[in-house]
């Protein structure tokens, strides 16, 4: 039977990943929505190639020039624009499983609506997680809705534990060991950090990702996410996760068990493994990722993060201790953070001294419901747009 997919953020680079995934499979396969947020003209090559039965882009000029676009094109797909359309092609009866792949708290609404849906969702959006962890996961499992993690770390812990994974104590796992490459600064002097740019920042060494969470990797602020976002997956306490940094990236996370055993996943670094593996899933299916040549590799090393070079790790470790609303608000004064240190308006230094600020106030809104977290959110976001102004160097 074919599944018919929505994939959220088909423009970004887990988008365009999950598309080169689902096109080798043709017979599995079928897209029913994509959606992007500025790139009109890719939005427009994918619909051509795929012919989904609707495409939604953020405004209304934008889909008026997609609609200009695909109909020189004679192709069909309906456009539409906004929020309310990405969440209805999220919950439409016509979709099976979603690819949840927009960046940031905005991908929020839309996961939410197809795990209100009861979809099978492809989680790579792990904002969604980190800002609305306890909401989304009771919305799930109130509606039937399957998570099965996109990310890397979260695929690869999925992969290595054992089959039932309710509780981790009753199945003798003794703590999740989340890996992390380090970025690209893991050895630049911590005098030079002031002075990283943003185009130093956004070249990871092992991975091709969007630029949001490219820096987010080089502040180790995207390994916090990622805690905090097994912490919800996995139910795992935070006293039982674990990172070590390992710079090759071919270990990709690992689970320890009562009896010693350490259970690991590896590969080449490539994002289209754990996509084809949650597509595939019961099966394995070819994902085009080069196999991994481990003659080829020189060494697989592991070390121990230092806060002092990566602040942000600690932040989110907190953060997530904190529970409640707080993870929300990390999550908004990152964004603001990243965009501002992106857009060439602060220091690299300053991303987490912006975080630190927010995470220093008092916010009110509740985190039980879409609205107060949503209410959360903004009022951090003007906290960190804030200090940015006052901290911005030009
Ligand atoms: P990206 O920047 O390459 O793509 C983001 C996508 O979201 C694009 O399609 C963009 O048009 C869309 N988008 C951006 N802002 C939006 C908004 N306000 N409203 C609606 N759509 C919007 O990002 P990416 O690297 O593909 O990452 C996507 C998600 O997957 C992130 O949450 C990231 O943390 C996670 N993730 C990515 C990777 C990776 O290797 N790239 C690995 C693990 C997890
Ligand atoms: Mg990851």
């Amino acid at each position: 039977m074919t599944q018919s997919l929505t994939i959220l953020g088909s423009t970004g680079s887990i988008g365009g990943s999950t598309l080169d995934v689902v096109a080798r499979h043709p017979e599995r396969f079928r897209i029913f929505a994509l959606s992007g947020h500025s790139q009109t003209a890719k939005l427009a090559e994918q619909c051509i190639a795929f012919r989904p039965q609707y495409a939604v882009t953020a405004n209304e000029a934008q889909a008026a020039e997609l609609r200009a676009q695909l109909a020189a094109a004679s192709c069909h797909t309906k456009v539409l624009h906004g929020e309310q359309a990405l969440c209805d092609i999220a919950a439409a009866p016509e979709t099976d499983g979603v690819m949840a792949a927009i960046v940031g708290a905005a991908g929020l609404p839309p996961t939410l609506a197809a795990a209100h849906a009861g979809k099978t969702i492809y989680l790579a959006n792990k904002e969604t997680l980190v800002v609305s962890g306890s909401l989304f996961m009771q919305t799930a499992a109130q509606s039937g809705a399957r998570i099965l993690p996109v990310d890397s770390e979260h695929n690869a812990i999925y992969q290595v534990l054992p089959p039932e994974k309710g509780y981790l104590k009753h199945n003798g796992v003794q703590s999740i060991i989340l890996t992390a490459s380090g970025g690209p600064f893991l050895h630049t002097d911590l005098a030079d950090f002031p002075a990283i740019t943003p185009e130093q920042a956004v070249k990871h060494p092992n991975w091709q990702m969007g630029r949001k969470i490219s820096v987010d990797s080089a502040t180790m602020m995207n390994k916090g996410l990622e805690l905090i976002e097994a912490h919800w997956l996995f139910n795992c306490p935070p006293d039982k996760l674990e990172t070590v940094i390992h710079p090759q990236s071919v270990v990709h996370s690992m689970v320890r068990y009562a009896d010693g055993s350490v259970l690991a996943q590896m590969g080449t670094p490539d994002m289209r493994t754990p996509i084809a593996y949650c597509l595939g899933l019961p099966e394995r299916i070819a994902s085009g990722v080069p196999p991994l040549d481990f003659t080829a590799l020189s060494a697989l090393t592991f070390e121990t993060p230092d806060y002092r070079r990566f602040p942000c790790l600690e932040l989110a470790y907190q953060a997530m201790q904190a529970g409640g609303g707080v993870p929300c608000v990390l999550n908004a004064a990152n964004e603001i953070a990243v965009a501002a240190f992106l857009a060439g308006r602060i220091r690299f230094t300053d991303i987490a001294r912006t975080v630190r600020h927010c995470l220093e106030q008092d916010f009110s809104g509740s985190h039980h419901s879409l609205e107060g977290l949503l209410d959360l959110d903004a009022a951090a976001r003007r906290a960190a747009e804030a200090f940015v102004q006052q901290v911005a160097h030009r």
